[in-house]
């Protein structure tokens, strides 16, 4: 537990805090640039099991912002999850680290979070998002959306039956027009942005008080971060049947985070 002391001091987490961590399964999904971040922070954080989902090799391109990976892995094409995995068993070996070569789909979403008490998105992609929700949603497990682009970024915790969910917040699939599949991304904001993600995530699993229910709105080159508070919309919602309904929000901030 030596290692440990530091974050034990913290009143926040303090050693039934930190006891609670290392019995914490959580699910990543996606192991690229947010991803990654998050694994290393979690693994060094002390949580028991972690679960690496993703089907990418690394790319001298990822090098810029994925910590995890070096030009070795780059060389060789190395599945993101494998190399993090040896990365992640040099940094804590009392971490369990899982890693899955796959793609969340329709098929193995259920059997890839089952058990899990956290499920932390990764991916760079809405479609992928829109499944986690659904797949969190039926069996019950929080996650943590993120996303970055350039240097703009969104995190919002989604605990079913407790806050809205991606759904609620951002409307169905057919009218989510609004945010592009983010391509590029400042590795500052995406670190800041896995931050934050692993900030909500220690909450989450140390249920640390009331959960927030805003989304978090961040933009690190003119510095600033807000809370947009998300509302329920008009009718139940097809996803999660809370609230009014499927009307995406559309506050000024995720307009922002639109290219044109
Ligand atoms: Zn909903």
């Amino acid at each position: 537990m030596e290692r440990y002391t530091r974050q034990m001091d913290l009143r926040k987490i303090g050693k039934r805090g930190q006891a609670r961590l290392a019995t914490a399964r959580a699910v990543i999904i996606g192991c690229g640039g947010l991803g990654s971040v998050s694994a290393e922070l979690l693994a060094r954080a002390g949580i028991g099991h972690l679960r690496l989902v993703d089907d990418d090799r690394v790319e001298f391109a990822n090098l810029v912002g994925q910590t995890l990976f070096d030009e070795e892995d780059a060389r060789t094409g190395e599945h993101k999850v494998i190399a993090a995995w040896r990365r992640l068993r040099h940094i804590n070996l009392d971490v369990a680290v899982e890693p899955v070569i796959a793609r969340l789909n329709e098929r193995n979403a259920d059997s890839l979070v089952i058990g899990a008490d956290l499920v932390l998105d990764g991916s760079d992609n809405d479609a992928t998002r829109y499944l986690i929700n659904a797949v969190c949603i039926r069996q019950s497990i929080p996650w943590v959306f993120a996303a970055v682009l350039e240097n703009y970024g969104l995190i919002m915790n989604i605990v079913p039956g407790k806050t809205p969910c991606f759904v609620c917040t951002f409307g169905c699939p057919d009218q989510h027009a609004y945010r592009n599949k983010e391509k590029g991304a400042l590795a500052a904001t995406t670190h800041a942005v896995a931050s934050l993600q692993v900030s909500q995530a220690l909450r989450l699993l140390l249920r640390d008080g009331k959960t927030n229910q805003g989304l978090i709105y961040v933009d690190t080159w003119q510095p600033g971060v807000e809370i947009v508070p998300v509302k329920g919309p008009p009718t139940s919602c097809p996803a999660c049947g809370r609230g009014e309904g499927c009307k995406a929000l559309d506050p000024a901030p995720i307009r922002r985070l639109s290219l044109p």
